[in-house]
C-alpha cells in the first residue's frame, strides 16, 4: 500500500506537482536509527534515508523525509545525542527529502537549510512549495562547512537524478551521502520536470569518482549504506546502460534488446536482479529499473521529451506527464 502512495507522489513530482505531492501527507511511521560510524548515523523509510551528523556544535542532518516525520526523526537523535538539530543539507528538491524540513525549522527558526542553487531555483518557481523547503545557503559547484572532524564538504557535478543533486562528503569519517543518484542500489529515477538526465548520469558519476577523495562508505539516498567500490561498479554500470542504449538505437534495436545486451556482462548481475528488493518503497526490481532507464536513453538521444521515467511508453504503469517543473528554467535535458 504503502509502495502505491509514494509511486503516486513520485508520478506527481515528475508532473511537476511536486506542493501537490508534499501535501499528500503521510502518516508517521516508526522508524530506527542505525550507527554508521562514530558520531555518524542513518535513519531508514518514510521516504528518503536521514543521515545524522553529530558536530561540536550540534546535530546536522542530511534529508528528512517525507512531511509529518520531524518527531519521529527527532526522536531518533534523541536516542543518540541530547545536542539540538542545527543544520539541514537537502541533496535534493524532492517532497520524500525535504518534506519534514518544516519542523525543524518551526523548532528552530534560526537553522540553516543547505543545498545545491538548482534546488533553490525549483523551490522560487514552485508557488506552492513549503517556505521550509527554500534553502538558506546554496552552493554552485564546491562549498565547505565547518571544520575539523565537523567539516562536510559539498559537491556538485552536473544532472543526474535531477539537475540539483549534492555529494555531502564527511571528510574526518571517510563517509558521504550521494542523495539519489544511487538508491537501492539500481539504476536511478531520472527526473525531467527537475532537469534529471541519463544521458548526464554517468559523466556526473565518473567526475564525483574523480573529484572526491578519501571515502569508503556512501549512504544511499533510500536504502543501502554502500562503499566506493560499490559506486564504481554503479557507475560503470550507469555508463554501459548509456553506451548500450546508443549502440541499439543506432541498430534500431528495441529497448528490449538492448537490455539483452547489458546483461551478457556477468558483472552486472547484480543491478539487474529480478526479483523485489526488501524494504524498497516504491518502484519495481532491478532489472524493470534498468530497462526503463533504457527507454528514457532513447527518448533523450532522440531529443524527445522524457515520457517513460516511471515506466515503458505503453501498458504498465502510467507515464509521468511530460510537462515541464513550474516556471522552470533549465532544460528537462540537462546540459
Ligand atoms: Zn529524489
Amino acid at each position: 500500500m504503502r509502495r502505491a502512495v509514494i509511486l503516486g507522489l513520485l508520478v506527481a513530482i515528475g508532473a511537476g506537482g511536486m506542493a501537490v505531492a508534499a501535501q499528500q501527507a503521510q502518516q508517521p511511521q516508526p522508524l530506527t536509527i542505525e550507527k554508521v560510524k562514530e558520531n555518524l548515523y542513518k535513519i531508514g523509510g518514510a521516504g528518503s534515508n536521514t543521515t545524522v551528523f553529530i558536530t561540536a556544535e550540534g546535530v546536522v542532518l542530511v534529508d528528512t523525509k517525507l512531511a509529518n516525520n520531524g518527531e519521529a526523526i527527532l526522536k531518533q537523535v534523541q536516542t543518540v545525542t541530547d545536542k539540538p538539530v542545527t543544520m539541514l543539507i537537502n541533496t535534493h528538491v524532492h517532497p520524500d527529502h525535504n518534506g519534514s524540513n518544516d519542523y525543524f525549522k518551526m523548532a528552530r527558526p534560526a537553522i540553516q537549510v543547505v543545498a545545491h542553487e538548482n534546488t533553490k531555483k525549483w523551490v522560487v518557481a514552485n508557488p506552492k512549495a513549503n517556505p521550509a523547503w527554500m534553502p538558506d545557503r546554496v552552493f554552485t559547484d564546491k562549498t565547505t562547512l565547518g571544520k575539523g572532524k565537523d567539516r562536510i564538504d559539498l559537491y556538485y557535478f552536473g544532472a543526474g537524478h535531477t539537475n540539483g543533486d549534492a555529494f555531502v562528503v564527511f571528510p574526518s569519517l571517510r563517509a558521504m551521502c550521494i542523495g539519489d543518484l544511487m538508491a537501492w542500489n539500481m539504476a536511478p529515477l531520472i527526473d525531467p520536470a527537475t532537469g534529471g538526465s541519463v544521458i548526464a548520469l554517468p559523466d556526473t558519476l565518473e567526475k564525483a569518482l574523480k573529484g572526491i577523495k578519501n571515502v569508503d562508505t556512501v549512504i544511499e539516498g533510500h536504502g543501502n549504506v554502500n562503499t566506493w567500490q560499490g559506486l564504481r561498479a554503479y557507475t560503470e554500470f550507469n555508463r554501459a546502460l548509456l553506451t548500450v542504449s546508443k549502440a541499439a538505437l543506432a541498430r534500431k534495436d528495441t529497448p528490449e534488446q538492448a537490455l539483452a545486451e547489458l546483461e551478457k556482462n556477468p558483472k552486472f548481475a547484480i543491478f539487474l536482479k529480478e526479483e523485489l528488493l526488501k524494504d524498497l518503497e516504491y518502484g519495481g526490481t532491478p532489472k524493470s529499473r534498468a530497462l526503463i532507464n533504457i527507454n528514457v536513453a532513447y527518448q533523450e538521444l532522440k531529443g524527445e521529451p522524457v515520457t517513460t521515467n516511471f515506466g515503458p511508453p505503453r501498458g504498465g504503469a502510467p507515464p509521468a506527464a511530460p510537462a515541464p517543473g513550474p516556471g522552470a528554467s533549465p532544460s528537462p535535458q540537462g546540459k
